[in-house]
């Protein structure tokens, strides 16, 4: 059976276009004339990051894809599989991922950021299951798309086995 969508395309276009402008914005702010690394994990950020980069207007952005994997099916593994990170001493960094579940992706991606010797590190996500949160003092996002109930959703980057990952909307299974 074909996923029924629950974010539209309309909808993920005009608020990832918020997004990067805010990106932009308080970057502007806070760090003027410095670079900014974006580190998009992969694989389920893909779209969303692609989208995102071309509407954050900065000259001194560098796009970094970092694979990492806790799910299998619909159930999260709970052990987070992320390789170390270099060349990021120094460097204010923005974690951008598809969606924040359990939390324990962005927290093990952020402490690999800030071994890495990075400057400053915020996050970005598409989506957010607040609900989903190991225990409450986890990981929140700096930058939340849509908030999101307690369902399996897929299209636009995110799949189900590799499945569906190429649907323009956001999904439920
Ligand atoms: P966390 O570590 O926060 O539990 O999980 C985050 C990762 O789990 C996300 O990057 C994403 O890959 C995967 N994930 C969590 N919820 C969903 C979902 O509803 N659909 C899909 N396709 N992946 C999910
Ligand atoms: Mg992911």
């Amino acid at each position: 059976m074909r996923p029924r969508p629950l974010i539209p395309r309309e909808d993920l276009a005009r608020r990832v276009r918020e997004l990067g402008g805010s990106i932009a914005r308080d970057h502007d702010r806070d760090h003027a004339g410095r670079p900014l690394v974006l580190i998009a994990l992969m694989d389920g950020a893909f779209c969303f990051a692609a989208d995102l980069v071309r509407s954050i207007d900065l000259d001194d952005l560098t796009l970094v894809f970092h694979p990492v994997r806790s799910y299998r099916g619909t159930e999260s593994t709970g052990t987070v599989a992320c390789e170390p990170l270099s060349g990021l001493a120094g460097r204010r960094v923005l974690v951008v991922d598809d969606i924040l579940d359990s939390g324990r992706t962005l927290a093990t991606v952020l402490a690999a950021v800030a071994r890495a010797g990075a400057s400053s590190a915020s996050s970005c996500v598409l989506l957010d299951k607040p609900m989903r949160r190991v225990d409450a003092g986890q990981a929140t996002a700096d930058y939340i798309g849509f908030t999101v109930p307690d369902v399996f959703v897929v299209g636009y980057g995110l799949d189900h086995d590799g499945r569906w990952r190429h649907l323009p909307d956001v999904c439920v299974i």
